[in-house]
């Protein structure tokens, strides 16, 4: 998701381009399997104002029965990222109000979208995921995945006086 941004740095004002943002990930410790979207890209004043709304797709493991389950989101995303070099002249730029966490675009003009996209996955996961609202959950006793299931756990917590009952109309 690395963007050359030096031709776009050295236009006016409102030059504009778009792009198709495509990517796969595999192995551990990515944040998403796949994402997709428009992006635009906009010189603004102090930088390049990026505008997408990318398709995340992913997989969760869910809170209750512990199964993995895929989604899909989207994330509309709004950013400013600032050139840490000044495209004309090649020195270094004055960066925006500091003690604020700006989005840099690097000194070879790469403006890198990896690390804002990351953020939005991370901040509009669910807390506990859920792989369906009515996900049964994880027998207490045995651990069996009761989605899948029923367990013969189910006498166990079955109230006593039904019990005798059941056993009653078993011997019969
Ligand atoms: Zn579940
Ligand atoms: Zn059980």
């Amino acid at each position: 998701m690395h963007y050359n941004v030096a031709q776009l740095l050295r236009e006016p004002i409102g030059s504009l381009r778009s792009y198709q943002l495509e990517e796969n990930f595999t192995g551990p410790n990515r944040s998403a399997d796949s994402m997709f979207g428009p992006v635009k890209m906009v010189r603004v004043h102090s930088g390049i104002l990026v505008r997408t709304t990318v398709e995340v797709r992913s997989n969760l493991i869910c809170s209750r029965c512990l199964g993995e389950y895929p989604t899909a989101s989207q994330l509309d995303i709004e950013e400013e990222f600032f050139p840490t070099l000044d495209p004309q002249t090649g020195h270094k730029m004055e960066q925006p109000e500091e003690g604020e966490e700006a989005a840099l675009i690097d000194s070879n003009h790469v403006l890198d979208l990896t690390g804002i996209i990351n953020e939005y996955i991370i901040t509009n996961r669910p807390m506990k995921p859920l792989c369906d609202l009515d996900c049964k959950g994880l027998c207490q006793a045995c651990g069996a995945n009761q989605n899948l299931a029923d367990c013969q756990c189910e006498n166990e917590t079955m109230d006593p006086r039904w019990r005798a009952l059941a056993n009653l109309a078993k011997e019969e």
